[in-house]
């Protein structure tokens, strides 16, 4: 976390709806990382990563969704994963070795980096995921990439493939061969580029005339939020924050009783935020430290089970036509515990397309689920990973190319 937060011109604020999301970001990062990075390579930086939209959708019962869900792998990861694997992939730029990310997926981060990092120079990607256990869809975005990405198909679970992982960090006589990198780690480029979204959604606001914003997200690692509060912190006029959690509620518990109590996750069909001890929690907590009233203030949360997400689902649809991934539907819920008023607008997140959980939709809903253009054409490319057990000697040897 950033010891001094930097603010942001007022004139940028009340100017936003003149500016493009690319203009956006590149004013905000540079705010923040000017002192690393020379303004030109920057901007260039930026509008590689920042290549898609991120519309604000009004529906029927006055509320809007902010979709985040245009980017290559159909979920708001793309921001972190596009500008994370650009500054890594600079920041590499000179030095002899290229940088070798190595990620444990179940299913969704993986597809975010693989294509984030696709084609960035400096670096080769190698991503683990259990065999079996994600979804189609997901499996031909690990493993229809080529060029400097390699998906390992291993065989056992998610766990294992993270034990893999952390067993070759641990590896000395491996890591004085290879530059390894983690792309799983929370680090501030990932963070930075998830305030764009919450800067242009305001100025979306204000250009529909809105004077006020609040927004509810869906909520696993806290991530998201976090750069919600970090936009806030540099100047973003938010009104309220809302986390919508599934039945993983350590942080709704924390919100009602002050102790917080990690526990192991439970599965959920929203299973991007399964997630029992959100790692982005201690930087929430830093964020507000010493502004506690503040804080409560500012921010709810509120958790749902797997009913409350279909029942979600079913309403968001019947009332606006409108289909919701299983974790947005958890984010539409908590919007109903703000009131409506003159001015304010009520945003939630949608962080995934809903056509990446087709087990979740029955019946009708499942016949609207639209597959866009980008995924029909997922079939067509060469399908290639390799397969290997869960033995790390084996996968040592794969890293090294002895394999
Ligand atoms: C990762 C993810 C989340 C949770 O985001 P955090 O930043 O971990 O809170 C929510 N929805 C989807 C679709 C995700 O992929």
């Amino acid at each position: 976390m950033p010891t001094v937060i930097p603010k942001l011109d007022k004139n940028f604020i009340e100017n936003l709806p003149r500016l493009s999301l690319q203009e956006i970001a590149f004013e905000v990062s540079r705010t923040l990382l000017s002192d690393d990075i020379p303004e030109a390579d920057l901007r260039t930086i930026v509008n590689e990563a920042i290549n898609f939209d991120a519309p604000l959708v009004p529906l029927n019962d006055g509320t809007f969704v902010l979709e985040l869900f245009h980017g290559p792998s159909l979920a708001f990861k793309d921001f972190g994963a596009r500008f994370m694997s650009r500054i890594m992939g600079y920041l590499s730029s000179g030095k002899e070795q290229e940088l070798q990310v190595l990620v444990a997926t179940s299913g969704d981060t993986g597809g975010a980096v693989a294509l984030g990092f696709l084609g960035v120079p400096n670096t080769r990607v190698t991503i683990l995921f259990p065999k079996g256990k994600v979804s189609e869809i997901q499996e031909l975005q690990l493993c229809s990439n080529g060029q400097n990405i390699e998906a390992v198909e291993i065989n056992g679970t998610f766990d294992d493939c993270q034990a893999l992982v952390k067993l070759a960090f641990n590896d000395g006589s491996l890591t004085d061969k290879l530059r390894l990198t983690s792309a799983n780690s929370i680090n501030i480029a990932r963070l930075i580029p998830q305030t764009f979204y919450y800067f242009y959604a305001y100025s979306q606001a204000l250009a529909k005339g809105y004077k006020e914003i609040a927004f509810s997200v869906p909520s696993g690692n806290f991530g998201n939020i976090a750069a919600g509060l970090l936009a806030r912190e540099m100047g973003l006029p938010v009104k309220k924050f809302l986390a919508a959690t599934n039945e993983n509620d350590v942080v709704p518990r924390f919100m009602e009783t002050g102790e917080y109590a990690p526990a192991p996750a439970v599965p959920t069909i929203s299973n991007a935020m399964d997630v029992g001890n959100p790692s982005n929690w201690v930087r929430i907590m830093q964020l507000f430290k010493g502004r506690s009233n503040e804080f409560t203030e500012l921010f709810f949360s509120q958790s749902g089970t797997d009913a409350d997400t279909l029942e979600a689902i079913a309403e968001i649809y019947e009332k606006n036509g409108y289909l919701a991934c299983p974790h947005t539907a958890l984010a539409w819920r908590a919007l109903k515990s703000i009131p409506n008023e003159e001015g304010l607008a009520k945003v939630f997140l949608a962080t995934a397309h809903p056509c990446k959980f087709p087990s979740v939709y029955q019946g009708e809903l499942k016949e609207k689920i639209q597959i866009p253009e980008a995924v029909k054409g997922l079939y067509e490319k060469t399908f290639s990973k390799i397969s290997l057990g869960n033995d790390y000697a084996e996968f040592r040897d794969f890293l090294l190319g002895n394999l």
